[in-house]
């Protein structure tokens, strides 16, 4: 065991609708106990000590990524009753009003068809339908989901594939291209589930004063910030770092990389902005540096302390 963090993204109630990998309050509660309550850490000691390199190795804490409406509704008032704190890291242009149109997508894809592979199944057809038909066919003969995103054990091969697809055969643009037609195709009102999908930023300050850490994780939330130019790196974290520093009052001192994603540059840029721990969203790295500490996100742990045949009812 080394001293890591938890990674959270969905929660679900009457209000948020469930989704991949959501779960409810009960679970929360249910995993923190199997975590042990007292292995985790207040995020503010979490941040002073793996600054010291002084973390034990069975310290945790809990994280919560992407700014997301369902955490501050369902998990912060968990987190409230057994008095943990915990960091979020926020992207911040969806604070400002704009969307993000990958969580939009998300969304969509949860919501409106009978399962998710009804969804991939629809996608595919309308990929089909477009000038990267062949390319993604001739991409997906040498595609082995084995191979890819090995590190996330709780996708599926369908979720493998479509995320190869999405990510390294069509590409932000193009992948817009397509949702923007299933969207409209759908009658998808994207404004308005935008409204209710993320915090805005009178929640992220209440966070800050009640004892919770708010730290970085880019201005727009790009799929693959490594892929990014220095100079658009930068832009990314610097105005990610003004907008927190602006709604907390204090300059931000941890982050978590959007996606897992970085280079060389992109801790080199968050270290001129003074942060000093940066989390992955994985186990996988042996050798890391405090920019790069492992995350178990919550899943796995689903999957350790409950049967098989609990997680896929
Ligand atoms: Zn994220």
């Amino acid at each position: 065991m080394v001293a890591h963090g938890v990674m959270f993204h969905h929660f679900h109630d009457d209000c948020h609708a469930p989704g991949q990998g959501s779960i409810g309050a009960g679970e929360l509660v249910a995993m923190i106990e199997s975590i042990g309550r007292k292995k985790i850490l207040p995020a503010h000691e979490w941040l002073e000590r793996a600054g010291r390199n002084m973390l034990q190795a069975d310290d945790i804490c809990l994280t919560f990524d992407d700014s997301l409406r369902c955490q501050f509704d369902i998990a912060v008032p968990v987190l409230r009753d057994l008095n943990i704190s915990a960091f979020f890291f926020v992207h911040t242009l969806v604070l400002s009003g704009q969307l993000e149109m990958l969580e939009v997508y998300r969304h969509f894809r949860m919501t409106r068809f009978r399962s998710v592979e009804a969804f991939y199944e629809a996608f595919y057809e309308v990929v089909a339908k477009t000038s990267n038909s062949h390319r993604v066919r001739q991409a997906l003969l040498r595609f082995n989901p084995r191979e890819y995103l090995s590190e996330y054990a709780f996708y599926t091969a369908a979720d493998r594939k479509f995320r190869f697809v999405r990510d390294e055969v069509l590409g932000p643009e193009a992948y817009h291209a397509v949702m923007q037609g299933m969207v409209a195709a759908h009658e998808f009102d994207a404004a308005a589930v935008g409204r209710r999908l993320w915090m805005n930023s009178e929640q992220i300050r209440q966070l800050h004063s009640e004892g919770h850490v708010i730290g970085l994780h880019s201005h727009t939330h790009p799929a693959r910030m490594k892929r990014l130019s220095p100079q658009q790196q930068r832009d990314e974290y610097y105005e990610n770092f003004r907008y927190v520093r602006h709604l907390t009052g204090v300059a931000p001192r941890a982050m978590s990389h959007p996606g897992n994603s970085y280079s060389p540059y992109t801790l080199a840029i968050l270290r001129q902005l003074g942060i000093r721990i940066g989390f992955r969203a994985n186990m996988a790295q042996q050798d890391y540096c405090p920019l790069e500490l492992p995350r178990e996100d919550h899943s796995n742990l689903i999957a350790r302390s409950v049967p098989a045949s609990a997680v896929a009812a």
